[in-house]
């Protein structure tokens, strides 16, 4: 069997970035690090710092009083970060300046007069992030059926951005259809998706038209590793995801010639090298 695997698979530089800052941090600090939600969406790594001493809370109340609170790569409300430095504790963000580029676009259009129109999944940390530069009042929108949705008011004068980890063709198609809907709004968009997340999109449209079957490593939790594997299963039918090479006994590659690998952003290499190994081996 011949593995194929993608160029830029694994963590982007935000997310290694963010891990660097919270060693580091840690080491500083001598002392148990605390983070808001996970660093990255990825158990295995979550796991790694938990052995570090850097811990997960999920409200900064858990976290002990006046030690240090990482802010993640996602970001994260506004609101929640000046409370929990009121608390008193000491704030370290490591939000990607990607996207705080999405903060500054949207603070931005909020200043034009604009209503804001996100693009991206409302549950997610980082769209939460981006909607506190609003005070709450941005319009999410996940998908072109949701337009029906939407209260737009403004006078006819949006700005859109877009979750930096969303679908790229998805995203371009929601524009369109928002501009054919609403003909007399002024549409001004920012293309914010990250350039890690679309140099791995279209690598993965590629990479999935040359090979049998895709095996996509990572977390269920990771927005961008779920946005490969959806990609890679509209091309190539035998689309597998994985989070460790533990579960490749459980696919069946009977006349599978050629697997293409991918990974997304929070994938760390330990796990991919492993994939790749139990996949050469077999
Ligand atoms: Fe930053 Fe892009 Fe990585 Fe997200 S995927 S952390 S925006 S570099």
């Amino acid at each position: 069997m011949q593995v194929i695997v993608a160029e830029h698979a694994g963590f982007c530089w935000g997310v290694k970035r963010a891990i660097e800052r919270a060693i580091n941090i840690r080491e500083e600090a001598q002392d148990t690090v605390y983070v808001l939600g996970h660093l990255v969406h990825n158990e295995n790594v979550v796991q790694k710092l938990d052995a570090m001493d850097i811990k997960v809370v999920v409200n900064f109340t858990d976290a002990k009083k006046g030690s240090v609170l990482l802010i993640t790569a996602h970001g994260l409300d506004y609101k929640i970060i000046q409370q929990a430095k009121d608390a008193g504790f000491r704030v370290v963000d490591t939000t990607c300046p990607i996207v705080q580029k999405v903060h500054r676009f949207t603070h931005r259009f909020v200043d034009e007069g604009r209503q804001i129109i996100i693009i991206g999944h409302q549950d997610h940390i980082e769209v939460k992030g981006i909607n506190s530069v609003t005070d709450g009042r941005a319009e999410i929108i996940n998908n072109i059926q949701e337009i029906k949705d939407l209260h737009l008011t403004a006078q006819g004068r949006v700005g859109i951005v877009a979750q930096t980890t969303f679908n790229v063709m998805e995203m371009q198609a929601i524009v369109e259809a928002l501009k054919q809907q609403f003909p007399n709004t002024d549409f001004q968009m920012k293309d914010s998706i990250c350039y890690d997340v679309k140099d791995k999109q279209s690598e993965i449209r590629i990479l999935s038209e040359r090979v049998d079957a895709v095996v996509v490593v990572g977390s269920l939790t990771s927005s961008n590793t779920t946005r490969l594997y959806e990609i890679a299963r509209e091309v190539c039918p035998n689309t597998y995801f994985v989070s460790t090479a533990k579960e490749l006994n459980d696919i069946d590659f009977t006349g599978i010639k050629t697997v293409g690998v991918a990974a997304g952003a929070s994938t760390p290499d330990w796990i991919i090298e492993e994939v790749i190994e139990k996949m050469e081996n077999r």
